[in-house]
């Protein structure tokens, strides 16, 4: 029997961070990641003061219910569209993640995005890796504090810049930019400006890959959606190993530049794990050591499990790329976008509800007629102002009391209240089928007929 004491080890359940400063890399992959940083940054900062017929070419009228996005109006009853936007988003997540893995995280999720902005800041503040690292370490200074209340401060501007353009979808950006220089902006604008700022300031700059580790769903399940023939960022250990310099070696020198440049902190070498988030800094970082010893490119390079296990050519392993699978997605993706885009092109620029006024559903009014009273919203969704006519249909007797036409500005909606007649002793009680026929007055093409009900008590 062992009698040695038994030593009980404490373990915590969280583990510390441990602040990763990762070295900078150029190359063909930083390349598009910087070109996708660009492109979604000038859309994201641009496209909120970008007029269009007088306004601003996206907003997203919470307060009004509308959408406008260039010239289309979107109200409430279009929520279908929302939809298939998010059905379109989901089948392209899984579509490119088939094929090649986490694209998304490592080129244009705003994580990345962000994080690449702001790792850039800091590099220019404070320095490459080794002079972060050091000061990180130097006890505090006038230049330390110098030197991280410059960065945070730079950080804080563009964050606060992201949640001002954020709110500037949802309020107009050009109204909003007055109400913060004469200190007006509302409760709700000022909150969600200094929330959304807040979080871009505390991911990007503080919490970084810990999102990607710990917060992101999508880095959880997204191995779900690979297969052998998923294009994912692959160490060549047949060739690197065994790592090292000198004779009998492989192509590893053992440099840890791949380790270095990782946003997360991981080496690569120890194959695939859930927290890469496929950026391809270690292949542009690798690439070049590879330059430098004279050995070819690509130890680490974006390969399948199939293709390194069978030693497949670039040519042989692409072709794997059309299996069922990516073809199904494709076929789905393509099927949804050309049915939405056929619906938005026919799409009619009119939107009718029926309203039926609980308060007064049925009553015998002067001139024995039974009355019905209900209330059409209507809904210009063209930006040009129109003129609809109002009629009743369904019932030969049923005539309309009030006004038939209503004028719409462009994008505007209006409640119009409508009743209906019909002479007593005409109609058994109880529900009958009617119909409201509202149509633009300078296009016949321009009509809805919205079902409702006349009811005799
Ligand atoms: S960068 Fe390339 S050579 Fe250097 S350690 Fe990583 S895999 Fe090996
Ligand atoms: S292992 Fe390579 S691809 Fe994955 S996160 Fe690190 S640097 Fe990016």
């Amino acid at each position: 029997m062992n009698d040695a004491p038994v030593q009980i080890v404490e373990q915590a359940l969280y583990e510390v961070r441990k602040t990763i400063h990762p070295r900078a890399v150029h190359g063909w992959f930083a390349g598009w990641r910087w070109a996708l940083v660009w492109a979604t940054q000038i859309v994201f900062y641009g496209l909120a003061w970008l007029p269009w017929n007088g306004r601003q070419a996206v907003l997203l009228d919470i307060a009004h219910r509308k959408f406008l996005i260039f010239g289309l109006v979107f109200f409430p009853q279009d929520v279908i569209y929302l939809a298939v936007l998010l059905i379109i988003s989901a089948l392209s997540l899984f579509l490119f993640t088939a094929v090649a893995g986490r694209l998304w995280c490592g080129y244009a999720c705003p994580q990345t995005v962000y994080t690449e902005i702001f790792m850039w800041v800091e590099q220019r503040i404070e320095g490459d890796r080794m002079a972060r690292m050091k000061l990180d370490a130097a006890p505090l200074s006038a230049r330390k504090v110098a030197l991280k209340a410059a960065k945070h401060g730079a950080w804080a501007a563009i964050a606060l810049w992201t949640g001002f353009t954020f709110v500037g979808y949802f309020t107009p950006i050009r109204e909003l930019w007055d109400a913060v220089w004469t200190a007006n902006t509302g409760p709700w604008e000022t909150f969600w400006v200094l929330f959304y700022g807040f979080a871009t300031y505390g991911n990007a700059g503080w919490m970084r890959e810990q999102v990607c580790k710990y917060m992101c769903p999508y880095a959880r399940f997204q191995s779900a959606m690979f297969d052998r023939d998923t294009l994912i960022i692959t160490y060549d250990k047949e060739r690197g190993e065994p790592r090292g310099k000198g004779a009998g070696k492989g192509d590893c020198v053992d440099c840890s530049i791949c380790v270095q440049v990782c946003p997360t902190g991981i080496d690569i070498r120890d194959g695939l794990q859930y927290e890469c988030i496929g950026c391809a800094a270690c292949i542009d970082g690798c690439d070049r050591v590879m330059e430098k010893v004279g050995r070819p490119k690509g130890l680490i390079r974006y390969s399948t499990t199939h293709a390194l296990e069978h030693k497949l050519t670039r040519a042989q392993m692409f072709k794997r790329a059309f299996r069922p699978r990516v073809l199904i997605y494709s076929g789905i993706l393509w099927t949804i976008i050309a049915a939405a885009g056929v619906a938005l092109w026919q799409r009619v620029p009119l939107k009718v509800d029926v309203i039926r006024d609980r308060a007064a559903i049925s009553r015998e009014v002067e001139g024995g007629l039974i009355e019905n009273v209900y209330r059409l919203h209507i809904m210009n969704t063209r930006e040009a102002p129109r003129r609809f006519d109002i009629d009743v249909a369904g019932l030969p007797t049923a005539t309309l009391v009030g006004e038939a036409g209503v004028t719409l500005e462009g994008a505007e909606a209006k409640l119009v209240p409508i009743k209906v007649r019909i002479p007593a002793g005409v109609l058994a009680a109880g529900t009958h089928p009617i119909h409201f026929e509202v149509q633009a007055r300078d296009d016949d093409n321009v009509k809805v007929s919205e079902k409702s009900v006349f009811i005799v008590r």
